[in-house]
Parts: structure tokens; sequence; C-alpha cells
């Protein structure tokens, strides 16, 4: 895709001849993917922060800057420079570099066919976990609108192909987006428990033994309070052989002391 990017366009891309060390150098003259991969030879592997920190300060286009560094050209530069350069995008967008090796796949308008990668985006995005999956669309969401305006410098036309590829593939991003709110929904603000996992236990096991409650779903502790990742290892029963009953060794250690033994028996469980 960056071969067939204007003069224009690669201006507002890379940041050129303003006599700053880390300007992307012409190549005859000219701004292009191949200037890009001399520039980088050019640098030291520890100028490598600096370069991407220059380039990347008030530069509308940064998803389009990002994927210039997956091109084919830039992918045989030396896998050290190369590999920081991704880190460091992976970094800065806290995005996992893996899913930043499909986004052109995936987002790119050069992408002609419509049905195709409908069914090759539907493919990629239902299996990804919902967090990551929010991150994804957000992010093509920006890559398509930055991708827009990146075509809009060189087209004047009102409604051209490029910009009916992109409203669809928006769309069809908002949707997708819109189809995960429900989940959303159901994440709850944990209450902050102030004791230990241990007294958490306690409290539970006492609530249990004096009729307040039937049962405790692990899962449902960890998922209602902080301080409790462990709280499934805490809270088990072990059978002690001798008294035929439950106990809770993990939290009656000699040491513990008791914090909710005062709880009165339920009068009237139902
Ligand atoms: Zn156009």
């Amino acid at each position: 895709m960056f071969r067939n990017f204007k003069q224009e366009q690669l201006q507002q891309l890379f940041k050129a001849d303003n006599e700053h060390k880390y300007d992307v150098q012409r190549v005859h003259e000219k701004l292009s993917i191949h200037s890009l991969r001399t520039t980088l030879r050019a640098l030291s592997l520890d100028q490598i922060d600096g370069f991407l920190e220059y380039q990347i300060e008030n530069n509308l286009y940064k998803c389009l800057f990002y994927e210039s560094f997956f091109d084919s050209i830039i992918k045989n530069l030396e896998s050290e420079k190369l590999d920081s350069i991704i880190l460091w995008i992976s970094d800065r967008e806290k995005i996992s570099p893996i899913y930043f090796a499909q986004f052109q796949a995936y987002f790119s308008l050069d992408y002609t066919d419509e049905t195709t990668w409908k069914e090759r985006f539907e493919e990629f995005i239902e299996v990804l976990p919902t967090e990551d999956k929010i991150q994804n669309l957000k992010y093509g969401r920006e890559y398509i609108s930055q991708s827009l305006k990146f075509h809009e410098i060189t087209c004047s036309k009102s409604t051209c192909e490029y910009q009916i590829r992109a409203t669809k593939r928006l769309n069809k991003i908002n949707h997708e987006l819109t189809k995960i709110v429900p989940q959303k929904n159901h994440t709850i603000n944990k209450m902050q428990w102030k004791g230990t996992q241990k007294q958490l236990a306690e409290l539970f096991i006492e609530l249990k033994k004096k009729e307040w409650i039937e049962s405790y779903d692990y899962e449902t502790i960890k998922a209602c309070f902080t301080n409790s990742k462990t709280i499934n290892q805490v809270l088990k029963p072990a059978t002690d052989t001798t008294a035929g009953q439950n106990n809770y060794d993990q939290v009656y250690t000699r040491q513990y002391e008791p914090k909710f033994y005062g709880i009165a028996l339920n009068p009237k469980p139902n």
C-alpha cells in the first residue's frame, strides 16, 4: 500500500526536511517506503526510540505510520531493530504485536472485495476475548478513519469508492461494538475487602455455620470482593477424620485469631 502513496501524502505521514536528526531522509529527492528503510538503516539501535517519539508527535496518521513498519520493504530490516520498533508501538498502544501484525489484513481499505472482507473480518473478531475484541475494534475504527482522511489528501470527490468502503466498514465495526455492550453492563465494581483473605474466608464459614447462607461459591466471592484471588484454596474444607466433620485448616491456623465467631445463629432460616 505504501508504494501507491503520493508525495503530498507521505509528507504528512513522515516528518522530513526539518533539519532534525530524526527526519526521514529523502531518496532521490523523494519520500517513499524506501526512504524510511534507508533512514532506519542509518539509525543505531539506541536511537530508535528517539526517532519514533519525534515522528509520532502530532502525527495525524499514527495508525498508518505504525503500519509502515509492517510493509514488506521494511520487513527485511535487521530483526533486532524491527523488534524494538514493534515493541515500542505495542507498548505505546497497549495492543499485542500479534494483533498489530494482522491489522492491515483486516482494516486496510485497499482490500476491495466486500464479501470476502466481511467473512474474514467476522472470523477474526468472533474468537477474540471480549477485552481484546473491544480494543481491536476501537483501533480498527481509528485505523479506517485515519485511512480515509489520508485518502482525502489527494481525492476531492465526495462519494468515491474508497469513502463508500470506509463507511460500510465503520458501520460494521460500530455494529460489532454495540453487540458487546450488554456484556459490559455485567461488569461489577468489586467490594473492597479491608481484611485479610483468611478473614474473608472465616466470614463465609461463619455465615454458613450459623445458617445465614446455604453455601458459597468461590467464583462469586472472587468476582465480588477484592483480596480474594485464592479464596478457593483458603476456604476449601478438609474433613477431619478423627472428628468426622469439616475443618478449615487453612483459615484456623494456630496463629489465627477469629473475628466473626460472635455471629448469632439464624433463628428462622428459610
Ligand atoms: Zn476518493
